[in-house]
């Protein structure tokens, strides 16, 4: 990490922009970040029901503030499979900010939980598990961490998984909503999302890398949480945020920490941009259709040419079957 600076003194970190930040006299670290347009394109391209987006946009916010820990080149991987409606999350970071994000749902259960009024992310999600993977390249382990989806917000299972994984007392809170603001000619609603994440780290920094990531030991994490005075003060103090201040463009990441933080002496690092970025190409897709059956190209040969739809960015690619053996 470079070297921190005094709240101010690096300027107004805007929208789409990860900020580090360190609270020494409470042995705490953290990030926080607004997303504006790049929420507001990836959830408007998928063009995605209300409730859907909405979950996404947590799942993104999460997987952003997690991602940017990443300290060497790799990607981070949010991903939830699960039994409600929308049955898989997908939410990916790549280094050096790179976002993209898709949802798997059941257009019409999602309706009927949004009539029933059954449509808080929690119940869309329903059971199931949320893994986190951290992949560095070909040439690292590949480490990844469960934790049960058991009708508990992204905030919560992301507490319980580091009190499990990583015996690291965390606390997330995110905000989504959308807004409506004017534009030329008019006013139009965008998608804007938020978080802060806070870990205690008394004396090991290094325990904030990821490659401690390894299953649990038998804590199910519902034991009773031993809080010193330093942990309990910053629960306190994210106790306090409201939704719109992780969401305001006028409060801003630096604002919010210094009415959180600054009677304790917050620092804040050098962040990352994050930008709407899909990785997919016409090779990767290739390699996924190189490995199914003659059966399977067979079936995906349509007009006599195979189309396939990135999931992610909605980008289309088109192939012969020739190409493949199989056609
Ligand atoms: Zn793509």
């Amino acid at each position: 990490m470079n070297q921190p600076s005094r709240l101010g003194e690096i300027g107004r970190a805007g929208d789409d922009h990860v900020v580090p930040f360190q609270v020494e006299t409470l042995d705490a670290r953290g990030r926080v970040v607004q997303l504006g347009p790049l929420i507001d394109q990836i959830l408007e391209r998928h063009d995605y029901p209300e409730s859907v987006a909405r979950l996404l946009a947590e799942a993104t916010v999460l997987s952003v503030l997690l991602g940017a820990s990443l300290k060497f080149e790799g990607k981070f991987i949010l991903q939830t499979q699960s039994d409600g409606p929308v049955d898989m999350l997908v939410a990916d970071f790549s280094t050096p900010g790179s976002v993209r994000a898709y949802a798997r749902f059941d257009r019409e259960r999602v309706e009927q939980a949004v009539a029933a009024g059954r449509a808080r992310p929690e119940e869309l999600l329903g059971r199931g598990i949320l893994a986190l993977t951290i992949d560095q390249g070909a040439h690292t382990q590949r480490y990844q961490g469960v934790v049960a989806l058991e009708g508990q917000s992204f905030e919560e299972a992301a507490r319980v998984y580091f009190r499990q994984s990583e015996q690291i007392p965390t606390d997330v809170r995110i905000a989504v909503a959308r807004q409506v603001v004017p534009t030329e000619g008019g006013r139009r609603e965008r998608w804007r999302a938020g978080g802060i994440i806070a870990q205690f780290l008394p004396d090991a920094p290094e325990r904030l890398r990821m490659p401690d990531l390894h299953g649990g030991d038998g804590d199910d994490g519902s034991g009773p949480a031993d809080f010193d005075d330093a942990w309990g003060e910053i629960l306190a103090l994210l106790g306090t945020i409201e939704a719109s201040e992780l969401l305001d463009p006028t409060v801003g990441p630096e604002r919010l920490l210094y009415r959180l933080f600054h009677e304790h002496g917050v620092v804040v690092y050098e962040g990352v941009t994050v930008i709407d970025d899909c990785s997919c190409s016409r090779e990767r897709i290739r390699s996924i259709l190189d490995g199914f059956s003659a059966q399977e190209i067979a079936d995906s040969i349509e007009d006599g040419t195979i189309r396939v739809s990135c999931e992610f960015c909605s980008k289309s690619y088109e192939f012969d079957p020739a190409e493949f053996d199989a056609g």
